[in-house]
């Protein structure tokens, strides 16, 4: 079953049309969609003409598809399907895209102690099966499954370029990560074509470039908590950076009367419960990307507390508690809001 579309994040451009004296004025801009991993991606890009513009958004799609090939968990014939496939077996040799992912995704492991962890896997299976049986899984079946989860049995050597999986029975869900990855390559591809003002948006996860030529940055809006098509509660202005929503908005599976998020928590197995949303800034998606989901599940103490830790992250926190709505920014986010006076 392939996942919702995921639009937590709108994008609107300001200033249209308007042409700076500091920018050549030939610009144009360019727009481009098409469906990968599961949602949609949209290329917003200014090039001189659009024969350019189309060549380097084709080239740029061509790319995610290459890295859904890859890191697909839906696709049987994915690298990412095959190096699990040899779980509990010796290292296997990988594409340069699969380690440094893999590599990412550790790190990040590692920062929140194992709230993001892509050996999640198995119990993200469970869930997917819950949530069309609207069954509950059965704990013993949970438990069962977090034995194959741990993101420290995930062996990586860069010397041969290799993984092993120390678990027989280790299933890797890159659902955290690849999309923030696949929008950060996607930019890249548009740079190498001479594009640097672009926008690349997975969904709710979006790289940004140099900011178009009207425009002192890409104007983001955080869409609301309770109402994702509603008018955005914030507008972020950003460039050469990557931000991310995630959250139980879109995705998740309602037993019992009780609401369970796409996202688990690896430490008990279960969705998250409560509505919540978490917008991270990094300097790029794939950063992003891994960081909101294990902010979802650390909880706005915890959660806040690894944002601040570093100079290189802001974040928005939406929790529904039993105060209600609580609307939770970090320290720098209000750095990255939109003034329309800029
Ligand atoms: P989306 O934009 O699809 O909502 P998110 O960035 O919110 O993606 O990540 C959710 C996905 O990450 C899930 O669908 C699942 O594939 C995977 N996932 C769930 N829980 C975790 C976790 N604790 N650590 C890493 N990945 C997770
Ligand atoms: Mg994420």
């Amino acid at each position: 079953m392939l996942a919702h579309v995921t639009y937590s994040l709108l994008i609107l451009l300001a200033g249209l049309g308007v042409v700076s004296a500091f920018h050549p004025p030939e610009l144009q801009r360019f727009e481009f969609s098409e469906p990968h991993m599961g949602t949609t991606f949209r290329i917003v890009l200014y090039a001189a003409d659009e024969a350019t513009a189309k060549k380097a958004a084709k080239a740029a799609f061509a790319r995610i598809a290459e890295l859904n090939a890859i890191m697909s968990d839906y696709q049987p014939t994915s690298e990412l399907m095959k190096l699990c496939e040899k779980a509990g077996s010796p290292p296997v040799q990988v594409s340069a895209d699969l380690f440094d992912v893999l590599r990412k995704a550790d790190e990040i492991s590692r920062i929140t102690d194992g709230a993001f962890d892509v050996s999640i896997g198995p119990v993200v299976r469970l869930w997917r099966k819950a949530k069309r049986s609207r069954e509950l899984p059965k704990a013993d079946d949970i438990k069962k499954a977090l034995d194959r989860v741990d993101f420290r049995k995930i062996r990586l050597d860069s010397k041969g370029r290799t993984v092993q999986l120390l678990l027989a029975g280790m299933l890797l869900d890159l659902g955290g990560i690849a999309k923030g990855y696949a929008a950060d390559a996607a930019l890249a591809v548009l740079r190498q074509h001479g594009i640097t003002r672009a926008l690349v948006a997975a969904g709710g996860d979006i790289a940004v470039g140099d900011a178009p030529p009207d425009a002192p940055a890409w104007r983001i809006g955080i869409a609301p908590l309770r109402n994702p098509g509603a008018e955005p509660t914030h507008y972020l202005a950003l460039k050469n950076a990557g931000v991310s929503t995630a959250g139980d908005s879109e995705q998740f599976a309602e037993i019992e009367g009780k609401r369970y998020s796409h996202i688990i928590d690896p430490k008990t197995g279960y969705g998250v419960v409560g509505r919540r949303s978490v917008t991270v800034i990094a300097p790029n998606a794939t950063t992003s990307d891994a960081f909101d989901t294990p902010i979802c599940v650390l909880g706005i103490e915890r959660g806040l507390k690894l944002i601040e830790s570093r100079d290189d992250l802001a974040a928005l926190l939406v929790f529904e508690t039993d105060k209600g709505i609580e609307t939770i920014p970090s320290n720098r986010f209000a750095n990255y809001l939109w003034k329309d006076t800029k």
